[in-house]
This record gives structure tokens, sequence and C-alpha cells, in this order.
């Protein structure tokens, strides 16, 4: 978003570059010795694709989801290793792919034979995908030693051919999935060059999965991919820090209704505090009476339904609270983890979904604006 000298933006977006690459270690320190494929699909989780990249340059490779997203990393100059996670979704993809030299997932039969088919001005390094259970992406196991024969015999793909496989259930650390697909996968990989298994929650949870190529998602970013807990209590460090202000603080009487529907009803005479985020910001709109905000370093429960361009909050514990104050609605203090779970829904949707053109990203380092 552009900004006039003369507006002050309501919701600033702060991207802590220097949490991004402290958790980058996190990962590193679990597993050491591993290659890291940072995951910066979705515009770096919603904290934006270039400005992520050039905070973990140095890392061993990008992985995204599109092409588009490939493309615009080299457009700005990133020369390493990218890696399409869903590889290409059309044929027509394959010669962009080759000139920019990025590496694909191989995970279907369409795709060996637009790979066989195609004319290329250089061949392009392929990963192929076992599908070990979670039945989204992958060859099933029956498949898998004739694509990778396949591979290997195509004018168009070079080496070395990387074997890799998503978890379904990595995320329960009680689940028995986890397992069944590591030993399936495991039937795999000693005609493989190289391997690759683990997203965040395996990084953290799974030892097991813990080998060849990591896919860090989430935990770059300082969120738990785990349904509990949140991302400091792992050692990661939230890297966004979504702000607002109050903008008006309204002294409301016993029974009135506050917001659309009406349905938040004063229990007594108290002030209600107005905050210049909503829905239209990317602030879920399912976030129940009672999900926390941060004010003046303390937690006040919202109140009332979200709207568009605003949310109302029960300011009664911080009766000094005035128009102009902060309010932090996740990131430092406040776990987007705890906001997430109160709306019903999952860190990675709440970061994705923070509205581009509307809020105003601020890179700091260390807590300090730059
Ligand atoms: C998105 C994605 C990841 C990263 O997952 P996180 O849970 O965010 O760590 C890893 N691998 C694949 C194939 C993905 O699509």
């Amino acid at each position: 978003m552009t900004v006039c000298t003369s507006s002050v933006p309501a919701v600033v977006a702060e991207i802590d570059g220097s949490a991004l690459r402290h958790n980058l270690r996190r990962v590193r320190e679990s597993a050491p010795g591993c290659p890291v494929a940072a995951v910066i699909k979705a515009d770096g989780y919603g904290h934006g694709l270039i400005r992520v990249a050039r905070a973990l340059q140095g890392v061993d490779a990008y992985a995204v989801a599109r092409l588009e997203e490939a493309l615009w990393l080299r457009e700005e100059g990133i020369t390493g290793p990218i890696l399409l996670l869903e590889g290409f979704l059309h044929a027509a993809e394959l010669e962009p792919i080759a000139r920019h030299r990025l590496t694909v997932v191989v995970h279907h039969r369409w795709q060996l034979e637009a790979l066989e088919g195609a004319r290329l001005p250089l061949p392009v390094q392929a990963w192929l995908k076992l599908d070990s259970g979670m039945h989204r992406l992958g060859f099933p196991p029956s498949e898998l030693p004739a694509a990778r024969a396949r591979l290997a015999a195509c004018a168009s793909v070079t080496g070395p051919l990387v074997l890799m496989t998503h978890l379904a259930c990595a995320d329960d650390r009680d689940s028995p999935v986890t397992l069944r697909q590591l030993s399936l996968f495991d039937r795999f990989t000693a005609e493989a060059d190289g391997q690759s298994i683990a997203n965040s929650a395996a990084i953290l949870g799974w030892p097991a999965a813990q080998r060849g190529w990591l896919r860090p998602g989430i935990m770059l970013y300082g969120a738990s991919p785990f349904t509990e807990g949140s991302g400091e209590s792992l050692g990661l460090r939230p890297v966004m820090t979504l702000r607002s202000r109050l903008v008006a603080v309204n002294r409301l009487r016993e029974g009135d209704p506050v917001g659309y529907g009406g349905d938040w009803i004063c229990p007594e005479d108290m002030p209600v505090g107005v905050v210049a985020i909503g829905y239209g910001d990317g602030y879920p709109r399912h976030a129940p009476a009672g999900t926390p905000v941060l004010i003046g370093g303390r937690q006040v429960p919202l109140v009332g339904r979200v709207s568009m361009d605003m949310i109302t909050v029960d300011l009664r514990s911080l009766p000094h609270a005035r128009v102009g104050d902060t309010a932090i609605l996740w990131g430092r203090g406040l776990p987007v983890e705890t906001v997430a779970r109160r709306a019903g829904t999952i860190a990675y949707e709440l970061l994705c979904g923070v509205a581009r053109h509307r809020v105003h990203y601020q890179e700091i380092q260390h807590g300090q604006v730059l």
C-alpha cells in the first residue's frame, strides 16, 4: 500500500527480519546438517514474499506453490534454488521453469507425460513425490518404481533425484499415522539420491523424519504447528506483530447493546473501546467475545461482532485507556495461535489472510523500526 505523507496508517503489520533468522537457526538446531528449503508460498505466509526471501538469504533453497511466485523471486534477483511444491500446473509452464532453473515436484502421471513430450532449452531438476498416506499429491507406492524409471530416462529431466512425501498428521504427536507413513516411505529411499519429509511439525516433533531436505513453513514465522501451545514455548519468535489504534472510547450504560445485531449487552456501566481493524484487514470475523486484544500491555476481551473495519473491546480493566493507544491483535505479547484457536481456525490462515492492499507493512529488526 502506498501511504501519503499526511496519513497515518490505521493498521500496521510489523515484520521482524531478525525473528525470521532466529527461527531459521531454530530449524537448523533441530536437525543439524540437514539442508533447508524455506517454505515461503502464499506471499511468505502473508509476511511478504520478497521481504521474507531477503531476510532468509543464505538458506539452501526456497519453496513456493506457484510458478508466479518463483518468477517474482527471480525478477527480484533471487538466484538460488527454488522448489515448486506442486510442480507445474500446466505443460506450458515447463519452458519458463527450465529457463529460470526451477526445481519441480513431479507427483502425477500427466506430469511425466508432459515432461516426456517437452522440448526444453535445458533439462529441469525434479523431485519425485510419493503418496505415503495423505492421499492428496503423489504417486501411489505401486506406481512409484515405474515413475522413477521414466524420470531417470527422460531427456527433459536432470538429477539428482530427491524422493519426497508429505505427512498428514505430524501436528498430532499421538497419531500413529506418521510412523506408518515413514515406514512406507523407507521402502523407496534406497534408490533415491536424496529425500525430504519434514514440515515444521515433523522438524519439531518427529525425530525419525528429520533427515534430508527440511521444508519448514509456519515455524519460520514463529508460530507453532501443533494444536496446543505456542511458538514461544518451542523457542520461536513471532515475526509479524499486527497492530492498530483505539479510535474511540465510549462510556456505555448497563443494558446498552454493542455492535451489529446488538447481541453483546453491557452488564454494567462501562467503557468500551473501538479499535480500527476488522475483517477487511484480515482480522477473523468469527473471533467471539472474549478473544484477547493487547492494549497497554494488558489483554482485554473483544466484545460484540467483528465489523469490516472495526472491533469493540471491553475496557473495564483499563480505565485509563485513551484514543490513540496502540492495540496489538497478535504478535509480540499475544500469540497468533491464541487468537486463531478462539476464532476456530489456525495461525496459518490468519497470517495468510492479512489484507496486503490495506495493511501497511513495516520492517523491523530486534523490535526496532528500520
Ligand atoms: C506448505 C508445505 C510445507 C510447510 O508446512 P508447515 O506446516 O508450514 O511447516 C512443507 N511441505 C509442503 C509440501 C507444503 O505444501
